[in-house]
């Protein structure tokens, strides 16, 4: 026996089932609720294209397929490896250590530095069940293993969770024949690296320190 509750709402006027579907295919993107994928819904409907619509789902549809994992960085792209790790031009003995893609984007856009990456996926959370394990690290030390790299600079978050991190992959290379260093200076406490604007990253690097 249903509910009043459910009753009422089988007797509500709905979407069609194709434009209920989009609003809820809407809603599993982050901050958008119920509103605002119906927004978009009608707005896809209403506003867009023919055109529009299909070049929207084509890429929808190619982007899994499409895009995947470096297997050196942890970077994103479409060929076998990243444009900055398949950059002869890139100094490969200087590895810039982020928690995510983001960060990565956001320490490229200031064109201040020449090294490459090493993208981790995430930082060491204890109450989140996040350990050492669970993070790309293995293929970074495999890289140091290989005795090419002479810097190893570690910008992760400026969180609890960031500088555990830091301190773990710290600890990891201390037999190790390699700089380590810290970005510090500038960024704020607490702050998310993707956020920071330009020049407060530029600080940053300027400022890093020996860790
Ligand atoms: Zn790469």
């Amino acid at each position: 026996m249903a509910s009043a509750e459910e009753w009422v709402y089988s007797k509500m006027n709905k979407y069609p089932k194709s434009l209920e579907s989009l609003i809820e295919s809407f809603q599993h993107l982050p901050g958008v609720g119920k509103k605002t994928a119906e927004r978009f819904a009608l707005y896809t409907l209403f506003n867009m294209t023919d055109t529009d619509v299909e070049d929207f789902s084509n890429i929808l549809a190619s982007i899994k397929k499409d895009i995947h994992i470096c297997p050196s960085c942890g970077n994103i792209c479409e060929d076998e490896y990243c444009s900055i790790c398949s950059n002869p031009k890139r100094d490969h003995s200087s590895i810039l250590v982020v928690e995510g893609i983001k960060d990565l984007i956001a320490i490229e856009n200031t064109s201040q530095y020449d090294g490459i990456y090493h993208v981790i996926n995430g930082a060491i959370n204890f109450s989140k069940g996040i350990t050492i394990d669970d993070l790309n690290i293995d293929s970074l030390i495999e890289k140091v293993k290989k005795g090419n790299v002479k810097e190893i600079i570690l910008a992760t978050n400026q969180t609890l969770e960031g500088e555990t991190t830091a301190r773990y992959i710290k600890e990891l290379l201390r037999d190790f024949n390699v700089k380590v260093t810290r970005l510090a200076s500038g960024l704020p406490v607490g702050g998310d690296i993707s956020y920071a604007d330009e020049m407060t990253v530029v600080k940053a690097f300027e400022g890093r320190r020996e860790y």
